[in-house]
């Protein structure tokens, strides 16, 4: 049995990189207010939500902090990889 107030982090990361790829007009907030919302505590998800600052959306969307660190994981892990050659 499935329950919604169990969230998988790893699939509602899946679930809005696959929202990006069919949905325009999005764009990631600037540091400044990615900022100010971890201040407050709160993050926006990227169909505009307002959620907690690594909070998922009603939709399964991830905030934008939770994106965009997995994103500085990624590349971090790309660079590693490249200097290792
Ligand atoms: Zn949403």
């Amino acid at each position: 049995m499935q329950s919604h107030s169990a969230i998988d982090p790893a699939a509602a990361l899946q679930r809005t990189h696959e929202w990006f790829e069919v949905n325009s007009g999005w764009a990631p907030p600037d540091e400044y207010t990615l900022i100010d919302w971890g201040l407050e505590g709160i993050g926006r998800a990227p169909d505009d939500c307002l959620v907690a600052e690594y909070g998922v959306c009603r939709h399964g969307l991830v905030s934008w902090q939770v994106v965009l660190d997995d994103l500085e994981d990624y590349d971090a892990t790309a660079v590693r990889a490249r200097a290792e050659r």
